[in-house]
């Protein structure tokens, strides 16, 4: 089996560096498993998990990706994202109360108002934090 150097790079600096076998992201277009030497392409991503599967496709990594763009080359993958956040990084309690918070606007927001579709990210944001820190990484993936 053979790996590719992957990269998610934020503002804030390098999240996550590795050789993995495989880089699982959802594009605009969809669902995308990358391996190495695939065709280069450059593709924006969804709020999504990224799922980076190392050689013995037990050992995978989570990392919530908050859009932005996957860059394929021959030789590397980069994810550039505004955020990101490898799950043992997120903040629980951050993540729930930011969600409680983009609820709440969207409550009193009608669909067309201003402000609407920013609570709507920011839920959208709290909802992955959440779900892959609830990622149980004890049980090998099928
Ligand atoms: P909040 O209201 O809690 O700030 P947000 O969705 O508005 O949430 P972002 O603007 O997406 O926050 O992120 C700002 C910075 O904080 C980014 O670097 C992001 O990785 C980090 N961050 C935000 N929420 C969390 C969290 N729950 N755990 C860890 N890092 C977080």
């Amino acid at each position: 089996m053979s790996t590719v150097h992957t990269d998610i790079v934020t503002p804030a600096g390098k999240v996550y560096e590795g050789d993995v076998h495989m880089v699982c992201v959802r594009s605009k277009d969809g669902e995308l498993g990358i391996l190495p030497n695939h065709l280069p392409i450059v593709a924006p991503l969804e709020i999504a998990l990224v799922r980076l599967k190392h050689e013995d496709e037990k050992i995978v990594d989570y990392v919530a990706v908050h859009g932005g763009f996957i860059q394929v080359s021959r030789k590397s993958i980069t994810i550039l994202s505004e955020a990101a956040e490898l799950k043992a990084d997120i903040d629980v309690a951050r993540a729930e109360k930011a969600k409680a918070e983009a609820e709440e606007q969207l409550n009193t927001l009608h669909e067309t108002s201003e402000g609407y579709e920013e609570a709507h990210l920011k839920l959208k944001r709290s909802e992955l934090r959440l779900s892959t820190a609830a990622i149980d990484d004890s049980i090998p993936e099928a």
